[in-house]
């Protein structure tokens, strides 16, 4: 296959001229991007991981979970008005946050980890921006044709057909893009009440704020701005570079045997130059609109959508498949040393990540499998500290809140551990010897005040140090909580 027939298509797509409005601002303006379709290996590989990432995405949120009466069953959701965030069989409270913070912690350690290993493949298989803006060009390439046919039609002056297409095109983004925000509300709410809510007029109006936000920035982010979102707007191609060295795998052209590149004619010899044949085929399938054999690149997200379209060429022309391929800085200068290419995964960064995310997940797993379900609140009256009776005797009046974490309700034993002859009683609530028994209900906080008496002659001092001691007797769960008596006696 010739060189001209392979650039052929190329040429006729090269940018348009920039005009003279375009010359006297101060910046360059945008070069829309038509990529070219591919196939291979990384394209069928985007293509499951898009439908997986998008199937959880507008999916999970119907996943129901039992909890028990009383109890939210959507598998995922974020509960502002219970203030509780579950996750399958994972229930986080307020007090809880912590877990959250670990679970930021591990995915950003995790992604470090993947950068330091194979470069951007955040970036170039799971990223929403990449995977809806994917979306949005199947769509477009669906109505309006491959590579050639859009630069053609966005050229054509604006017929019927022109007008059909365009429309058709907006409409089904604006669809993709309110499926997006719609599911986006469904993970703050009960997806079916909300989902019905929402089509009678009677949902919040966080909802609809919500749906119209994430519904324009689908729209915009994976429909127009597209690749200025990576380059302009994300922080990560600026960070990335700081995560990785001259052994992680990242989409390379390999220059050392594609140089000196030219075009190329059947029968012609490859003695004396590299295999590149200058067709471009990787660069208009570049949903970036770069050139990857002018090396390192801050737009390239790894998308690996080049390596398919040099294989694709590479088989035509009769060569090894791999010219673009995952390949790393040190292999290149081994090969070019006469060394043999090497893949060293376990390097002192790897590692480095790698044992700090394990020691983090450890310690996520450890909190979250020995969290009690009990947790107690004891707050010490102290204004006035102490009352003194009409009978000379001293009273302290403390304040115990139970959190019951389990769903059901629980008998509950407070028990007041002080000086001999120190009496217990309760509001509302029995009280026998030093202990008061009451019931705390599932999942809710359990309020009681409690008074602990000494008599003139047992009070001494002015802090005695106490204890009061929560039981669950059914399950010998236990929370004890040193606390005073305050017995400021002249
Ligand atoms: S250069 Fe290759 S890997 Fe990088 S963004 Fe373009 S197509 Fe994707
Ligand atoms: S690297 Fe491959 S696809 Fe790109 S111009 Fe050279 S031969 Fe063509």
């Amino acid at each position: 296959m010739s060189n001209t027939e392979l650039s052929g298509d190329i040429q006729r797509h090269e940018v348009e001229p920039v005009n003279a409005a375009t010359r006297r601002k101060f910046y360059k303006a945008r070069e829309p991007i038509y990529p070219k379709r591919v196939k291979g290996t990384f394209r069928n590989l985007k293509w499951v991981i898009m439908a997986l990432t998008l199937g959880v995405y507008y999916l999970v949120p119907w996943i129901r979970w039992p909890r028990g009466p009383g109890e939210p069953d959507q598998a995922v959701l974020v509960d502002f008005a219970g203030r509780r965030f579950y996750f399958f069989f994972i229930e986080i409270w307020p007090d809880q946050l912590y877990f959250l913070t670990g679970l930021l912690i591990i995915a950003a350690l995790a992604l470090f980890l993947a950068t330091a290993l194979f470069g951007r493949v955040w970036c170039g298989y799971s990223c929403p921006q990449t995977v809806w803006t994917d979306l949005f060009i199947w769509v477009e390439r669906k109505i309006e044709g491959d590579r050639n046919a859009r630069i053609k039609l966005a050229r054509a002056p604006w017929t019927f057909d022109k007008i059909r297409k365009r429309v058709t095109k907006h409409a089904i983004w604006i669809f993709i893009g309110m499926a997006t925000g719609g599911a986006w509300m469904l993970y703050f709410h009960d997806a079916p009440t909300i989902a019905r809510d929402f089509f009678i007029g009677e949902a919040p109006f966080t909802a609809y704020f919500f749906f119209a936000l994430l519904t324009l920035t689908t729209y915009i982010f994976a429909g127009s701005m597209r690749e200025q979102v990576c380059t302009y707007m994300c922080p990560w191609p600026r960070i990335q570079a700081a995560l990785t060295d001259e052994e992680t795998l990242q989409v390379t052209y390999k220059y050392d045997r594609g140089e000196p590149r030219g075009p190329h004619k059947k029968g012609d010899t490859w003695e004396g130059r590299g295999d590149c044949v200058s067709c471009k085929a990787c660069v208009i399938a570049c949903p970036m609109g770069i050139d990857i054999r002018e090396g390192p690149q801050l737009e390239c997200i790894n998308c690996a959508l080049c390596i398919d379209a040099c294989d694709d060429i590479m088989k035509k022309v009769d060569r090894p498949t791999g010219l673009i391929g995952y390949d790393t800085d040190a292999n290149i200068a081994r090969r070019q040393a006469g060394e043999k290419p090497q893949t060293k995964l376990v390097r002192p960064r790897t590692i480095l990540y790698g044992g700090v995310l394990a020691l983090v997940c450890a310690l996520m797993v450890i909190g979250l499998t020995s969290q009690a379900t009990m947790v107690v609140n004891v707050l010490r009256d102290r204004t006035p500290p102490f009352i003194l009776m009409s009978d000379g005797s001293i009273r302290n009046a403390y304040t115990v809140k139970i959190v019951n974490r389990e769903n059901y309700e629980r008998e509950m034993k407070i028990t007041l551990e002080g000086p001999e002859g120190m009496t217990v009683g309760a509001v509302g609530e029995e009280a026998e010897g030093s202990t008061v028994t009451l019931d705390a209900p599932g999942d809710t906080v359990r309020s009681v005040r409690i008074f602990a008496t000494l008599t003139p002659d047992e009070a001494y001092g002015n802090s005695i140090p106490v204890i009061i001691r929560v039981t669950d007797p059914e399950t010998g769960e236990e929370v004890v909580n040193p606390t005073v008596f305050m017995a400021g006696r002249e």
